[in-house]
């Protein structure tokens, strides 16, 4: 397969995108090329943050001034726009709690959560090659409900060898009616593939409650949690375009309840939950299917090229633009091995050509790759012109 050509009218709109990026455009020399780590921030992200600090900033649900108030109405109003960001189609009638990132989302559920959900016998789905985020939460609900006397079973989501995907055959086996709590990925932070959530949904039945990863998703390409029928959804503000320390959990109006979201213990990240509101009315007046064809079309370019280069072996799945339900389609990250030159070399090397890309084990979990790579990961921000520089750099490193 060959990547398909990229149309003229989405170069231009891109073009116009990206120049809304400071730090992108003060920098032509080098190319962002982490943005799974963590993303660049449009100029109306950063001139809402400048607004907000110098015109209302104040602390929420406390004062009865206007700049208190202003707060308030911003902190509800963000939910609201996050539940219709996610697709939700009643938006003001969702939980939706704000949490630093991901990382803490998923903590907060293992923690305030699940542990009153589950019963004496059950079993939950834990993947095991996933973002270590996404595992060790879920396995401390097992030692903390044991101490208590209550034994769940903790059943390995398995990956299918060589494809990046999750085996959904064996869990199809292995699920059955105990089975009441699956932890998986939207989009996987190495391998770059859609999991594949409705797939998912089919192997564990209606009532099993599904919690999605969505880290490398939002903000990436459309996300509707009416499409995808999961409970949480689970992401980080800052690989959204917005702030660190901006993150959100959504969860189904049945199971919101648990996270008090109308709660005010404790003040909320006002700043970050302001560049969220921003980055998402951003990312909707962009459309966030352009940004994913755009990046997915980046992607496969880099793929294409990567199979003219012996040198280089590609993780996860094989080029693939696919929407077929089975097959697996590959998003705005791409992770590679050089056959004989170190990852942390090769990232090095690729620096001093002006690129950032992130070389490590990307913090997977034990069931993941076992040697280092290197991760290129793309935002609306990225360029053909990168791409083929990047391409012709690793060429002449074979
Ligand atoms: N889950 C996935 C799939 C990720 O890629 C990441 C970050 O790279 C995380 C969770 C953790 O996100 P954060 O560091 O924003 O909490």
């Amino acid at each position: 397969m060959t990547a398909p050509a990229i149309r003229d009218d989405l170069r231009q709109w891109q073009q116009a995108l990206r120049a809304q990026f400071p730090i992108v455009t003060g920098h032509p020399e080098l190319a962002y090329l982490d943005s799974a780590a963590t993303a660049q921030k449009p100029q109306a992200v950063l001139d809402v943050v400048q607004t907000y600090l110098t015109t209302s900033n104040a602390n929420a649900a406390r004062g009865t001034y206007t700049w208190a108030n202003r707060t308030t109405e911003l902190v509800e109003r963000t939910r609201e726009r996050v539940a219709r960001f996610l697709g939700d189609p009643q938006p003001e009638r969702s939980a939706v709690h704000f949490t630093s990132g991901t990382t803490e989302g998923l903590r907060t559920i293992a923690r305030d959560w699940l542990p009153g959900f589950l019963r004496d016998g059950d079993e939950i789905v834990v993947p095991d090659a996933d973002h270590q985020a996404n595992i060790a939460p879920w396995r401390e609900v097992q030692r903390l409900l044991a101490r208590e006397g209550t034994h769940i079973r903790v059943v390995p989501m398995p990956y299918q060898s060589g494809s990046g995907d999750y085996d959904h055959r064996a869990l199809a086996e292995r699920a059955g009616p105990r089975t009441r709590f699956v932890a998986t990925t939207h989009v996987h932070h190495v391998y770059g593939g859609d999991m594949n959530v409705q797939r998912i949904r089919r192997a564990v039945g209606p009532d099993a409650v599904i919690c999605l990863d969505a880290a490398q998703s939002v903000g990436h390409l459309p996300v509707s949690v009416a499409e995808l029928d999961v409970d949480f959804v689970v992401f980080s503000g800052h690989k959204a375009l917005a702030l660190p320390g901006s993150g959100a959990v959504w969860a189904r109006q049945e199971r919101g309840p648990a996270f008090t979201p109308g709660g005010w213990s404790g003040t909320p990240n006002t700043v970050g939950i302001a560049s969220l509101e921003a980055a998402l009315d951003w990312l909707d007046a962009a459309g966030p299917e352009r940004v994913e064809e755009w990046t997915v079309a980046l992607a496969a370019r880099l793929t294409e090229g990567l199979r003219h280069l012996d040198a280089y072996e590609i993780l996860g799945c094989p080029l693939s633009l696919a929407a077929d339900s089975a097959v697996q389609r590959r998003q705005a990250i791409v992770t590679l091995r050089h056959r004989a030159i170190d990852s942390g070399d090769l990232g090095f090397i690729l620096f001093s050509h002006g690129f950032m890309v992130r070389s490590d084990n990307h913090c997977q979990g034990d069931a993941g790759e076992k040697t280092g790579s290197v991760r290129v990961s793309l935002h609306v921000y990225n360029t053909v012109e990168e791409i083929d520089r990047l391409l012709s750099v690793l060429a002449s490193l074979q």
